[in-house]
């Protein structure tokens, strides 16, 4: 498949992904938008980062476009679509991709999720829309209110099917399944194929056609993991120190609880860092905040817990960094699943004590390979041993002098903010499994070793 016109796709929907920058459909849209169009449902094995949300919403707004309407009247614009997602960052990204390729036409999307007041929701609803992108219990909370109606769904999502079973929404998902027309198409979209999603889909849908872009709990191959294995109380110091000498522009950092995440969030501002954390403590416009604040480039380290995190979609994202590896292995296939989207690459890191070495047992398992252990860098010297004035062989900076009782480092660095470079002949590989760029790629460069410390590298 070399173009999306090739999937017949209405020229404003082409216009749409034309502005959006795309060319070619991903190997998920060119299998999913033929079987889409053609009524069938559909199971699909895609992890985030691979397309999959314009593997849905392109074929399904060419099914509503005979729907759309200019007309105000809310009676004009029933939901007709309705895409069920786990979290409300999901929510927010897909309803923007909806928006984005409905653009040059007159079909309305809107997105609902808890944690913001209901009330300014119900107006827009009760407006009317044809695609309603919805958290399962913001939307009971709809229903309830009578501020929708679902009688007129003909086609349903289930989006991060695996999540929202994690999350615990069955219940949920049953109570909306049984408001929805039985005469519908359903798609499920899973990065993993757990016992339980088999069973949801043979529930929920007919004959659905099975799609896999990936094999099942396989990792992205664009991506290059490692692993340090580190005692928990030297972790702070080895991530501190791979975020500095790292030539990547931004790292997402993973930890298993919203009070770590804080703690490390706070340590690293501390020691200079651009840094805060994303969990399901802070408040929805706090998480936003902090989102948008990453996605822009103001902050170049995010830390996140699992729920928080998932379906974030930051383009270009290099770095994934497991401060602690979760304890469901499929946790981490959505983890380094931020990293490596859409044809990029990426490297996903995981620092792991002894105790933690019984998850990374499942989780190789689970992806079917090994992954390789790395040496930590060489700890860096305190000031006391190693002057400023002294050369430095590699970029790395004093953290301890960061940190200890010297000034704090600038908030600015211009380093870590400088785009990666895409030049491979400078660097040399001092671990393997470095992936070979494409042409005009970003490569992270994160434990790459150039042959001349960089001018910029000084502090
Ligand atoms: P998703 O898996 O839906 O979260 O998409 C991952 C990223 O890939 C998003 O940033 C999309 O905007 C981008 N994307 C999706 N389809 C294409 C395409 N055909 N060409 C280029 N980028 C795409």
């Amino acid at each position: 498949m070399n173009n999306f016109a090739e999937l017949n796709l209405a020229p404003e929907i082409i216009r749409a992904l034309t502005e959006s920058g795309y060319t070619i459909p991903t190997p998920i849209q060119a299998q999913a938008i033929p079987l889409v169009l053609e009524g069938c449902d559909l199971m699909a094995g895609a992890q985030t980062g691979t397309g999959k949300t314009a593997a849905f919403a392109l074929p399904m707004l060419q099914k509503l476009l005979p729907f759309a309407s200019s007309s105000p009247s809310p009676a004009r614009h029933a939901v007709r679509a309705l895409i069920l997602v786990p979290t409300r960052e999901l929510a927010i990204q897909v309803e923007a991709s909806v928006k984005a390729y409905a653009k040059h036409s007159h079909l309305r999307s809107l997105v609902v999720f808890g944690g913001v007041d209901i009330k300014t929701q119900t107006p827009q609803l009760r407006a009317g829309v044809e695609i309603l992108v919805a958290t399962p219990g913001r939307l009971l909370d709809h229903i309830e209110q009578k501020s929708v109606q679902l009688n007129q769904v003909q086609m349903l999502v289930l989006d991060e099917a695996d999540r929202m079973l994690d999350m615990g929404f069955m219940p949920d998902l049953k109570r909306i399944l049984a408001l929805l027309p039985k005469q519908r198409q359903t798609l499920m979209f899973s990065a993993t194929f757990s016992n339980e999603i088999k069973k949801l889909s043979a529930d929920f849908l007919v004959n659905p056609k099975l799609i896999e872009v990936a094999r099942s709990n396989a990792t992205s191959e664009n991506v290059t993991q490692k692993v340090y294995l580190v005692g928990h109380e030297a972790k702070h110091a080895l991530l501190a120190q791979l975020l500095r000498g790292s030539d990547a522009k931004q790292a997402l950092v993973f930890t298993k609880t919203k009070l770590t995440a804080s703690r490390i969030a706070r340590q690293l501002q501390r020691e200079g860092f651009m840094a805060d954390a994303i969990h399901g403590d802070k408040s929805q416009l706090e998480r936003m905040q902090a989102l948008d604040a990453f996605k822009s480039g103001k902050i170049t380290v995010l830390i996140a817990t699992d729920v928080a995190a998932r379906g974030l979609d930051i383009d270009q994202l290099p770095v994934v960094i497991n401060y602690e590896i979760p304890s469901a292995a499929e946790d981490y296939v959505h983890r380094i699943g931020r990293t490596g989207r859409a044809g990029a690459f990426g490297i996903a890191i995981s620092l792991v004590s002894p105790e933690e070495e019984k998850y990374l047992v499942e989780i190789e398992k689970l992806i079917k390979c090994q992954i390789q252990r790395a040496e930590p860098p060489v700890p860096e010297k305190s000031p006391e041993r190693a002057p400023r004035t002294e050369p430095r062989a590699e970029h790395h900076v004093h953290i301890r002098a960061a940190h200890v009782s010297g000034p704090k480092r600038p908030v600015h660095d211009a380093w870590f903010n400088k785009p990666y470079e895409p030049s491979p002949g400078k660097m040399i590989e001092t671990k393997a499994v470095v992936q070979v760029s494409r042409p005009g790629a970003q490569i992270p460069a994160l434990f790459m070793r150039r042959k001349t410390a960089p001018s910029d590298a000084e502090d």
